[in-house]
């Protein structure tokens, strides 16, 4: 067990073959792990246990196709921890769901409930599929199945999950209402991210772009810069990118670039985000041929010479080979897993101050749990109140991990880590295990 070597100084990253397992979620996420077990001397039978998920479960979704064949994909769901409370997390549809990726992002969950502060634990769940070939009804009876499959791993006191990649509010209703129908009553709280008809709280949708932009203006505070002179450059322009983006222009930041997998858009006199957003939406949510900018590449808008970069896309964005080039003195990490191993400890020695993933994306978990506990008390909060609270625990949250950032001298990432460990590990110390 790694516990007690100095991985300050060794580079724990093994690059392993050419390609195979070179960004590997869950060996990035172990590492940083690992890195923070060591600097708190985590008692290793704890460390056995927190670094393992409670339980998996993989299973076969058949769907009856439009064409009447029937096709059978595989789902999962993992529940990596439940010591503060019911696993939450979201489910994410794509063709490159497999097990490694829905461990790491399980284990994501506790951490990031566990540093943001609400009492749940982690989960993640997915089905290895294409969704842009899929119609809606192939969609619609794959979540059921998923959903009825899952029947007993889901429930409002023991796992709640939520829209990720390519699942939205319209698969939350579906979800919510097969697990209804199972237990025969309506049970709103079972699943968040929902439609607001149907007991979805006001202002989730927005939540994890407002929590990218409160920590990041946390940030700019921090190391002295003002929003209104800032330079931002966001990679991704789906929920989180675009809100994002949206918000921190609110604030007085000028965007100067944003991009999606039809490339990067550049305007040095910064961006009309809401044309850009009403292009997006009119193409298929897509920025292909927009004109409000130049384009240029995705690699090229992860080198602009800006305040704040923003990757609010995918894993593995920012890795070993361009780090060096990243020019932004903050990286504010939208997306999950956006930077590797290696390229953390780049951006670190260029001083660059990374607000990590379990931090800055932790609005949508939070607004996630205003939503369940909506549901829970049938008593429905304003857009205001939610982001009045949103605000402030995001900002709380910020000021602890920029303070174990400081206690430790060590990233804001592991900062993060130490928090979230150190929490989870104190509840399981008083709980105890189970004999
Ligand atoms: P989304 O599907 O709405 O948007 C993803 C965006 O990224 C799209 O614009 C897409 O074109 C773009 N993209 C994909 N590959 C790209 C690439 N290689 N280069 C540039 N752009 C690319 O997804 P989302 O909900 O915005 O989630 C984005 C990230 O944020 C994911 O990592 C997700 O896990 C994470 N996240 C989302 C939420 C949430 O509430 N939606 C919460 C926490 C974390």
């Amino acid at each position: 067990m790694p516990l007690k070597q100095d991985v300050r100084k060794k580079a724990v990253y093994q690059e392993p073959g050419p390609i195979l397992d070179h960004d590997n979620p869950f060996q990035s996420m172990m590492e940083r792990f690992d890195y923070a077990a060591e600097l708190i001397d985590l008692d290793p039978g704890l460390y056995e246990y927190l670094k393992s998920p409670s339980r998996i479960h993989i299973t076969s979704v058949p769907v009856s196709m439009d064409d009447k064949s029937i096709r059978v994909f595989q789902g999962y769901r993992v529940i990596h921890n439940e010591v503060l409370g019911p696993s939450k997390g979201g489910i994410r549809f794509a063709p490159d769901v497999d097990l490694d990726e829905v461990k790491a992002l399980a284990a994501w969950m506790t951490w990031k409930c566990a540093v943001v502060g609400v009492p749940f634990g982690g989960a993640k769940g997915g089905i290895t599929c294409d969704p842009s070939t899929m119609s809606s009804g192939e969609l619609e009876r794959m979540t059921r199945r998923y959903t009825a499959n899952l029947m007993d791993v889901f429930g409002p006191d023991k796992d709640i999950p939520a829209p990720d990649m390519n699942t939205n509010e319209q698969i939350m209703a579906w979800l919510m209402d097969t697990y209804s129908m199972h237990v025969r009553r309506t049970e709103t709280a079972v699943v968040t991210g929902k439609p607001l008809i149907l007991g979805g709280s006001a202002g989730r949708r927005e939540a994890t772009g407002r929590g990218v932009m409160t920590t990041t203006l946390a940030a700019m505070e921090r190391i002295g810069l003002r929003a209104s002179q800032s330079t931002v450059a966001v990679q991704g322009f789906g929920n989180v990118g675009s809100i994002g983006a949206q918000l921190l222009r609110e604030q007085g930041c000028k965007i100067v670039a944003v991009s999606d997998v039809s490339g990067g858009y550049y305007n040095a006199n910064g961006i009309d985000i809401e044309d850009a957003v009403r292009y997006a939406e009119s193409h298929g949510r897509s920025l292909e041929g927009y004109g409000g900018a130049e384009p240029i590449s995705n690699e090229e808008l992860l080198a602009l010479e800006v305040d704040v970069l923003a990757p609010c896309a995918k894993e593995n964005q920012i890795t070993g080979k361009n780090a060096a080039n990243v020019k932004a003195k903050i990286v504010s990490e939208g997306a999950n897993g956006p930077t590797t191993p290696e390229a953390d400890t780049i951006l670190e020695a260029n001083g660059v101050l990374v607000i990590p993933d379990i931090l800055a994306n932790a609005g949508g978990v939070t607004v996630s749990y205003f939503e369940w506990v909506q549901d829970r008390q049938g008593y429905f909060w304003t857009a205001d109140r939610v982001n009045r609270r949103l605000d402030r625990m995001m900002r709380e949250a910020f000021e602890k991990v920029y303070g174990a950032k400081e206690e430790y001298n060590v990233s804001m990432r592991i900062g993060a880590y130490v928090i979230a460990i150190k929490k989870v590990a104190d509840a399981l110390r008083m709980r105890g295990i189970y004999a």
